[in-house]
């Protein structure tokens, strides 16, 4: 399971952040998201990766299989 993040879409808020703090991270200068793993997310993160999919409220993250 990977997430890419649109960074058109994303306004920098954090919901993804404070959902799954150990998969997401936003920026302080620019303000927008970054996913911790460029690959594959460890299993053990999947869940938490999906719950700040769903979070977002700009539909800027997608999970790719
Ligand atoms: S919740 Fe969505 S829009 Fe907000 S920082 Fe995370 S990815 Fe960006």
């Amino acid at each position: 399971m990977k997430v890419v993040a649109d960074l058109d879409k994303c306004q920098g808020h954090g919901l993804c952040r404070m959902s799954a703090p150990d998969v997401y991270d936003v920026t302080v200068d620019e303000g927008q998201v970054i996913v911790k793993f460029d690959g594959e997310i460890p299993a053990e993160l999947e869940d938490a990766a999906a719950l700040g999919v769903d979070s977002c409220p700009e539909i800027a993250l997608t999970i790719e299989d």
